[in-house]
C-alpha cells in the first residue's frame, strides 16, 4: 500500500543548498564551525565552489568583491557569535560601498539565546547586525528556507545595493521535512535587480543644465563602473566631449590614457567646472563634500539609484534617479545633436595643465633614488603589469594607495580594487582571493606593510588554492612611516613595525615564492618572474624607513590638539 512506500525527507543544510543553487550561487566564501561545517560540505558536494579562509572578516570582504565584480550577490559563511561579529566587519564595508553580498550565519538555539541562558557561542545576531547592513532577517522555521534566502538575495541586488545579513539557527538547518513539500518552499528570483527608469522631466532637466555649461565635468564613481554599462558611458563621454575624473575604482572604465580624461588636472577641474555630473559616485568625504577644492557655484546632475542620495551634500539642480544604464539611455534618446558639448577653450585648459602634472610626475618617476622610494618600486610594478593589462590591482594601505593610485593607470573596467568608501585596511587578500577566484586572471595586490598584517594569513588560502596572486609589500618599517620614534624610553613607538621583517619568507612556510627587492630593477625581475609563473608569489619590497608621510594624503583628517610630546 502507499502508506508503505518511505517519505523521501530533506533537512535545512539541504533545502539552503538547494536554495542557493536554485538562484545561481554558484562560490561561498567562508569559515566553518558549528554549526555550518556540513553546510559547507554539502555545497561543495551539490557543485558550489567552497573558498575557506583563516579569518572570517576575510571570507566576508572576498564574497563583497565577487558582488562587485559579478553584479550579483556575493556569499560569506560564518560560525556564530565571534565568527559572526568578524564577518560583520566586511559586511558593513559592502553596504558601506554599496556592493551586494550575504553573510549567512548559523547561530545558536533560540530559547536559550533570547532567555540569557548561555548557551554556546550565545548571541542575538539578528539584532546585532541591524544597524550595520541594509536589511537583517532571520529564518525561523525550516520551510522558511526558501523564502529567507529569496529575501536576502533580492534585497542585496535591487535598488543600492548593499550587505544582507541571514541568520539561520542551528535547529533550522537540522530541522527535517518531507523532501517534495520542502522543495515546494523553494523559488527562483525573477527580475532581482530591475531596471529604474528615469522620468522624461527629469531627464530634460539634466540635459537643460548640461547644454547651458561652459566648463561641464563628469565625476566617475565606483557605481558607474559595477552598472557594467561600459560602453554606454563611453558613448556618453565621447559623444559630448565632456572631461571627466574617475574616483579610484572607477579607473579603467574608460583608459586612464583616455584624451578626455581630467585625472592628471583634477584640482583644476573642481576647482573650475561650474555644471558637475555625478555618475556613481557620491558627494563624501572623498570628494571634499563638493565643497572644499570645489567651485562655490557649481551646480550639480547627480545619476544615483538611490534617491536618499540627493542633496545629501550639496543642493542637486537635476536629481536623476534610476539606474545608470537606463538613464544614459533616456539622456542619449532625449539629447538633440550637439546639444551638450564641452566649449574647447575648457578642454585646452585641463589638457595643458594635465600636460604639465604628467611632466613632473615623470621627472619624479624618472628619478631612482637609494634606499628604494614609493614612487621607484611602483613605477617597477606599473612597468610590468601594463604588458599584463588583463591583471586585477588590489591595493590598500596610506602611502602605498595614494601613490600607487596616482601611478599606475588603469585600461580595462573594475580591475582595480581598493580601500574604497571608509579607506578601510583589511581588505587586501580577501580581495585579491575572489578577483582570482571570480575571474581567473592574475592578481597583483600592492599593500602597506601594515595593511597586508590585518589580513596576512590568508596567504596560506592563496597557495592551498595555488592562486595567481602575487602580494607586492611596500615595507617601510611602519604604520605610515618606519623612522618614528618614542622619545620617553625604548618601547617601540605607536607607529612603527618591524624594520627587518623578511615578509618573503612568511609564503615560503605555505609553499609559495618569496622575493625580496631594495632596487626597482629587483622588483621588475621579481614580478616578471612571478607573474609568468602563475603561482602564488609574495615580494617585499625594501623601501626607505623615512619614505612616506604620516597619513598618506588624508592627514589633514587628523584631528589637532596640543602637540604631543610639548
Ligand atoms: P565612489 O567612491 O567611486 O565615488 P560611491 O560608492 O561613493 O563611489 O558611489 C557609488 C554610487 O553609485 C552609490 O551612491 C550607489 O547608490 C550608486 N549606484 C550603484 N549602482 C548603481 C546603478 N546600477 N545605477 C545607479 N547608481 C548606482
Ligand atoms: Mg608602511
Amino acid at each position: 500500500a502507499a502508506a508503505d512506500v518511505p517519505t523521501e525527507l530533506t533537512d535545512g543544510y539541504h533545502l539552503v543548498v538547494d536554495a542557493l543553487r536554485m538562484n545561481d550561487v554558484d562560490t561561498i566564501y567562508g569559515v566553518v564551525g558549528i554549526p555550518i561545517t556540513d553546510l559547507a560540505r554539502l555545497a561543495q558536494a551539490q557543485g558550489i565552489r567552497y573558498i575557506g579562509f583563516r579569518h572570517e572578516s576575510n571570507a566576508g570582504h572576498a564574497a563583497a568583491i565577487a558582488g562587485y565584480l559579478n553584479k550579483k550577490p556575493g556569499v560569506a559563511l560564518t560560525v556564530s557569535a565571534p565568527g559572526f561579529l568578524n564577518g560583520l566587519v566586511a559586511l558593513a564595508n559592502a553596504t558601506t560601498n554599496c556592493f551586494p553580498m550575504v553573510q549567512i550565519s548559523g547561530s545558536s538555539e533560540r530559547h536559550l539565546v533570547d532567555l540569557k541562558q548561555g548557551d554556546y557561542e550565545e548571541m542575538d545576531q539578528l539584532a546585532a547586525a541591524q544597524p550595520f547592513v541594509k536589511a537583517a532577517y532571520r529564518v525561523s522555521r525550516v520551510e522558511d528556507i526558501g523564502r529567507g534566502i529569496a529575501r536576502a538575495l533580492r534585497t542585496a541586488i535591487s535598488g543600492r545595493p548593499g550587505g544582507v545579513y541571514l541568520d539561520i539557527p542551528a535547529a533550522v538547518l537540522g530541522a527535517i521535512m518531507p523532501k517534495e513539500e520542502g522543495d515546494r518552499t523553494l523559488s527562483r528570483l525573477v527580475d532581482p535587480a530591475p531596471r529604474q527608469l528615469p522620468a522624461p522631466e527629469a531627464v530634460d532637466r539634466a540635459i537643460e543644465l548640461l547644454a547651458s555649461a561652459e566648463r561641464p565635468l563628469v565625476v566617475l564613481g565606483k557605481g558607474a563602473a559595477y552598472a557594467q554599462a561600459d560602453a554606454k558611458v563611453r558613448q556618453f563621454i565621447e559623444s559630448t566631449g565632456i572631461p571627466y575624473v574617475p574616483m579610484s575604482m572607477a579607473k579603467g572604465l574608460l583608459p586612464d590614457d583616455h584624451p578626455q580624461s581630467a585625472a592628471t588636472a583634477r584640482s583644476l577641474a573642481l576647482k573650475k567646472a561650474d555644471v558637475v555630473m555625478l555618475i556613481g559616485a557620491r558627494l563624501n568625504w572623498l570628494l571634499g563634500h563638493g565643497q572644499a577644492g570645489w567651485n562655490p557655484d557649481a551646480k550639480f546632475v547627480q545619476i544615483d539609484i538611490d534617491p536618499k542620495e540627493m542633496d545629501s551634500n550639496q543642493p542637486i539642480s537635476a536629481p536623476l534617479v534610476g539606474d545608470i544604464e537606463s538613464v544614459l539611455d533616456a539622456l542619449a534618446e532625449r539629447t538633440k545633436p550637439g546639444q551638450i558639448t564641452a566649449p574647447s577653450a575648457w578642454r585646452e585648459e585641463l589638457g595643458a595643465r594635465s600636460a604639465q602634472n604628467v611632466a613632473k610626475m615623470a621627472k619624479r618617476l624618472e628619478a631612482d633614488p637609494h634606499p628604494m622610494q614609493f614612487m621607484g618600486a611602483l613605477k617597477a610594478v606599473r612597468d610590468v603589469v601594463h604588458a599584463h593589462p588583463e591583471t586585477y590591482i588590489v591595493n590598500e594601505g596610506a602611502n602605498a594607495l595614494d601613490i600607487a593610485r596616482n601611478v599606475i593607470d588603469m585600461h580595462v573596467p573594475r580591475h582595480r580594487l581598493d580601500s574604497g568608501t571608509w579607506g578601510v585596511m583589511g581588505i587586501g587578500m580577501g580581495y585579491a582571493i575572489a578577483a582570482a577566484v571570480e575571474s581567473g586572471a592574475p592578481v597583483v595586490a600592492i599593500e602597506g606593510d601594515s595593511a597586508f598584517g590585518f589580513s596576512g594569513i590568508e596567504i596560506e588560502t592563496i597557495c592551498r588554492y595555488q592562486l595567481p596572486v602575487v602580494t607586492v609589500i611596500m615595507n617601510n618599517g611602519g604604520v605610515y612611516r618606519g623612522d618614528d620614534t618614542n622619545p620617553y624610553d625604548d618601547a617601540p613607538s605607536p607607529t612603527t613595525l618591524m624594520s627587518a621583517a623578511r615578509h618573503d619568507l612568511l609564503i615560503e612556510a605555505f609553499g609559495g615564492k618569496g622575493y625580496r627587492a631594495t632596487t626597482p630593477a629587483e622588483v621588475t625581475a621579481a614580478l616578471t618572474e612571478a607573474l609568468a609563473s602563475g603561482g602564488p608569489a609574495l615580494i617585499d619590497c625594501v623601501i626607505d624607513p623615512s619614505a612616506g608621510t604620516e597619513s598618506g594624503h588624508i592627514s589633514h583628517l587628523n584631528p589637532k590638539g596640543i602637540t604631543v610630546g610639548n
